[in-house]
């Protein structure tokens, strides 16, 4: 297969021979004078050895590599890894009456970088990060619809905000193929509403699923509040696992309302709960009661390095309130979903702020994300969601 040519600088091979799939803009030597942003391209070292195919993008990764060989980069080519991203999730059991909503593609981790494919009963919502996987929109499109037992039947593209801005593509959130079924979907056996016209991502938070199993198994009998609620995931396995009442904030009002919504669809009438749409740190200083099991899971606080000095303070500010106010026996779920905060960095600002408060506080659990986020080995940047479980006496 003949695409345009990236040549590499001598010596800047090592990392992709060790499968890791980014080619950053000072590793390049030359390249064909007509590539034009989302081309396919090859790579090649100084001396012609060909390193894969990829897609070429203006920034500083200059190309995300898609497969280490010659393989064409085609409908088929889509098909086969959307097949092995599909066996994958069989292995996890994830295709149950009772459970209809996962990720099928989490980029690097599955070998697709840039894509992003969220499955929510018969739609699948593809988001691009790279002008790369918006060209080839169509080609995953087709591909989703081939997959086996009629998984997707309807294929909603959202990368309106995904794309980078400089490449001025105009990407429009609209349906490929079928569309609107039902916007009901099911996790764990709990019923959730997915806008995926107008929520974030690509609709619901799909990662958190394992931790909210988890935090159901302590909820039975317990107050709690769910910080930075967006749709409510928490709240409801929170009532399932038998709550004796669970308060959820977020400062979009649109949140609260999916929320509402959400909780009313699993628990008609039930009067244990009540959203407010509030900042967290205004609630979480003026609230005078106090709760026995909180949850904090904010947004990014860092969306790039730059960004992380403030985004340290802003997790160590956020849980020395919750140390502060929770209840003496209480359970604290405590998350960080920035992908330039490392484990240790994230601990250590937990760690601070309980020493700020003096409670004698022990981890319980220490949480990540599930596995159909899965991180692929050569590339440990795909490794963002972390997750602390903290006991305060
Ligand atoms: N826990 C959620 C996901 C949280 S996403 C889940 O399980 O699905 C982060 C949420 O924080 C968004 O809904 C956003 O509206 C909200 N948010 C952002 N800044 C906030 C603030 N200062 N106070 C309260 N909520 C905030």
């Amino acid at each position: 297969m003949t695409y345009k040519e990236v040549i590499l600088k001598k010596g800047k091979e090592e990392s992709l021979k060790r499968f890791h799939p980014w080619v950053f803009s000072g590793a390049i030597q030359k390249i064909d004078s007509d590539i034009e942003e989302g081309d396919l391209v090859s790579v090649y070292t100084l001396n012609g050895e060909l390193i894969g195919n990829g897609h070429y993008q203006v920034g500083s990764i200059s190309v995300r590599i898609l497969s280490f060989d010659d393989s064409p980069i085609d409908e088929d080519y889509y098909y086969k890894r959307l097949e092995a991203a599909l066996k994958l999730r069989k292995s996890l059991n994830l295709l149950r009456p009772d459970n209809n909503s996962f990720r099928l593609v989490h980029g690097e981790g599955d070998f697709l970088p840039g894509l992003v494919v969220d499955i929510y009963g018969k739609t699948a919502v593809i988001q691009a990060h790279s002008p790369g996987m918006h060209f080839a929109r169509n080609h995953v499109a087709n591909a989703l619809i081939k997959l086996p037992e009629s998984l997707v039947e309807n294929v909603y593209y959202k990368s309106e905000t995904t794309l980078p801005y400089k490449a001025q593509l105009d990407a429009q959130n609209d349906y490929i193929i079928g569309s609107y079924d039902t916007n009901i979907a099911i996790e764990n056996g709990l019923k959730f509403h997915v806008d995926w016209l107008r929520g974030q991502k690509t609709g619901f938070f799909v990662d958190q699923r394992e931790n909210r199993a988890l935090l159901e198994k302590y909820a039975h009998g317990r107050s709690v509040l769910n910080m930075f609620c967006y749709t409510g995931g928490f709240s409801f396995y929170a009532m399932r696992g038998g709550a004796a009442l669970v308060h959820s904030v977020d400062s979009s009002s649109k949140a609260i309302q999916l929320t509402n919504d959400n909780v009313s669809l699993n628990f008609p009438g039930d009067e244990r709960h009540k959203a407010f749409a509030e900042d967290a740190f205004k609630f979480l200083s003026e609230m005078d009661k106090s709760y026995d099991l909180i949850i904090l899971d904010p947004p990014a606080f860092a969306k790039h390095k730059s960004a992380l000095k403030n985004a340290l303070i802003g997790y160590r500010k956020i849980n020395a309130k919750a140390f502060e106010k929770i209840k003496p026996g209480g359970i604290l779920f405590t998350f960080s979903c920035s992908q330039a905060v490392s484990k240790e960095q994230f601990r250590l600002a937990v760690f601070s702020a309980a020493a700020q408060s003096r409670r004698k506080v022990r981890i319980l659990h220490q949480l990540t994300q599930p596995a159909d986020h899965p991180i692929n080995i050569y590339h440990p940047e795909g490794e963002y969601l972390k997750g602390l479980v903290l006991y305060v006496e």
